[in-house]
């Protein structure tokens, strides 16, 4: 289990294109890509391309204003070229208690399945 960092993530590596993914968009900010262990039909990471600090939302300062607004506008992209037309769940895990295990600010976009709430 990964513990909070600054330092480099496996997400650099998918970024530089250094490590495959299936890449469903990408922009000069933002990219896209398949959840490796997907939790449902659809499981997509959305991530900007530079970091900037942001290992996690608990970090985002004011400079990121724009990033994460972009990083939801493009979820939604993403999930209206999905087909995900009755639905969806979009997830930032924060921290060991939020479960999170890559510390690259990232936007899970699931979908696909019914969806429960609350979740777990
Ligand atoms: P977190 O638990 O930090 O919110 O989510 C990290 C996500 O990254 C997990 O859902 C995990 O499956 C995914 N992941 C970890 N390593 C890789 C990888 O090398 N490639 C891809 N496509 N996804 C990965």
């Amino acid at each position: 289990a990964a513990t909070p960092s600054d330092s480099p993530t496996i997400f650099d590596k998918i970024i530089s294109k250094e490590l495959p993914s299936t890449v469903v968009y990408e922009d000069d900010k933002v990219l896209a890509f398949r959840d490796i262990t997907p939790q449902g039909p659809v499981h997509i990471l959305l991530i900007p391309k530079v970091r900037d600090g942001l290992t996690g939302l608990s970090k985002a300062e004011e400079r990121h204003i724009d990033i994460l607004g972009r990083l939801l506008y493009t979820a939604k992209l993403v999930a209206k070229q999905e087909g995900l037309d009755e639905g969806f769940r979009i997830v930032i895990n924060d921290g060991p208690q939020g479960c999170q295990s890559v510390y690259h600010i990232h936007v899970h976009l699931i979908g696909g399945r019914q969806m429960n709430w609350p979740p777990g």
